[in-house]
């Protein structure tokens, strides 16, 4: 087996370089060095920062796999087996058309990257990318192709400007005000709270924001209710919604300043809350964001998308000497969004499937999960170069905290919710005000009250979902 550079890393020195770059990068909220909670994306960044030992890699894609068999997910009881959209997953097998050569081509650039280190002495003679390698490549690549610094955007997006941005984005579809409340109980002082209402004044719901982290925060973004919107006795309650991140906190007089990361994510967020604040349901049960969790994200997603929207970025992007942000950095962001496009939406599905799979199983019994695993690979036709971005082992979603079964969400939201916008675009005008109010009239108000792809259908004409916009989008090209 070649291996790659930092197969010799100790791993102490890795922990050491991990520790210097998310200093570097305001990843680690603990200054006091005594515990670090590593989130998923720390746990990226460790391994796009400085590659990953392959003794490590390993270690991590099989954590409970010596002689601990019984620690393998349990397939589940034949009710619970799918939600809403696996078995149309399964059924239809859009997946199969997701051999593109996209990745293909990323593996040549990253093997390109890697034969510059071969040359240098860096590796040995002959290093071929192997599945240790790809984050780290990529992320080589992702600099050289499209010179795109966070710090070049970071400027544009002050935190209250983005606030400000998706605050506009609900007055562009539906007409949407906001009014400052300065006399409501609120549980920190950090905490902001706004009264929200339709176009014609009437109350929609109060919204708060809470963006900063604090010692008894977990780390993350999200959305919840505080009241559920609901209908009693003839009353309609309108709901009390908070926008949830931890973005950095302003210091010495300077702006928070968000990442392109942390601009999707506030407007992710948001996109749940809306769902929660326009709810027009008569019981609490199926009000605002009860539906099903893949139907949920498409909102979300949408909103993500609307967020880099030219017309919007021209209204909230601005620097503090107000400049806007130029087309030349809009068309590199776009085009850097695409990085690796194929072998993440192949890593993903390959999960997926496997997630799928696994709970399609009466039993576990004599499964050898591995050779489980490999076979869903070949099945698909997977390059040697690349793993299910989760594996087995590790794998929380094929068994716990509510998405079991379900990590094909993920992909299939955003199936959907492309679909949907390609509605949108089709029109020539993404915030179309007519089309705005049938998309409100149709999902967001209704929470889980209808079923999602009779909505899903009423509102596209269609059939059914089309894998097309999802492909254009994440710039994929089929091979007929
Ligand atoms: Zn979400």
């Amino acid at each position: 087996m070649l291996k790659s550079g930092c197969d010799s890393e100790s791993g102490d020195r890795i922990a050491d370089r991990f520790l210097h770059n998310a200093r570097k990068t305001k990843f680690l909220i603990n200054q006091g060095g005594t515990s670090m909670i590593l989130t998923l994306i720390c746990w990226v960044a460790l391994i796009a920062f400085i590659g990953l030992s392959v003794k490590k890699f390993m270690a991590y894609g099989s954590m409970p796999q010596h002689g601990r068999q019984d620690l393998y997910p349990i397939p589940l009881e034949s009710d619970e087996k799918m939600h809403y959209g696996g078995s149309y997953m399964e059924e239809d097998k859009w997946y199969e058309k997701e051999r593109h050569h996209n990745l293909k081509g990323e593996i040549v650039d990253m093997q390109a990257v890697m034969d510059e280190d071969i040359k240098a002495g860096l590796l040995p003679a002959g290093s071929v990318i192997e599945p240790w390698d790809w984050a780290y490549y990529a992320e080589r690549v992702r600099k050289a192709k499209y010179a795109l610094d966070e710090e070049q955007t970071k400027p544009y997006f002050q935190m209250e400007n983005v606030r400000q941005g998706v605050f506009d984005l609900t007055t562009k579809l539906f007409g949407l005000q906001y009014e400052k409340l300065s006399d409501i109980p609120i549980y920190h002082a950090e905490v902001e709270g706004f009264k929200v209402m339709d176009a014609d004044g009437s109350l929609i719901g109060v919204i708060l924001t809470d963006y900063f982290p604090r010692e008894t925060k977990r780390g993350g973004a999200w959305m919840n209710n505080f009241v559920n919107q609901e209908v009693v006795d003839g009353v309609d309650i309108r709901p009390v919604i908070v926008n949830v991140g931890n973005f950095a906190k302003p210091v010495d007089g300077k702006p928070s300043l968000l990442t392109l990361d942390q601009v999707e994510t506030l407007f992710h967020e948001y996109g749940h809350a809306l769902h929660g604040l326009l709810s027009q349901c008569v019981y609490p049960t199926v009000s605002c964001t009860a539906g099903y969790s893949e139907y949920n994200e498409i909102f979300s997603q949408i909103n993500e998308r609307r967020a880099f929207e030219p017309s919007l970025l021209a209204e909230y992007a601005i620097s503090d000497s107000g400049e806007i942000l130029n087309a030349d950095l809009i068309s590199r962001m776009k085009a850097a969004d695409n990085h690796c496009s194929g072998i993440l939406t192949t890593k993903l599905s390959i999960s997926a499937l496997v997630d799928l799979k696994w709970n399609l199983l009466e039993s576990t019994d004599g499964v050898d999960p591995e050779e489980f695993e490999r076979k869903v690979c070949e099945e698909i036709g997977i390059p040697k170069e690349l793993v299910p971005r989760h594996r087995l082992a590790h794998f929380k979603h094929v068994f716990a905290g509510g998405y079991t079964a379900g990590y094909y969400t993920y992909l299939w939201a955003e199936v959907l919710d492309r679909h949907l916008y390609s509605v949108f675009e089709k029109k020539g005008d993404v915030w179309d005000k007519e089309l705005s109010m049938k998309f409100r009239k149709t999902f967001l108000e209704k929470g889980a009250s209808e079923d999602p792809m009779k909505l899903f259908k009423s509102f596209t004409g269609d059939d059914k979902p089309d894998i097309e916009p999802f492909f254009k989008s994440r710039g994929l090209e089929i091979l007929k």
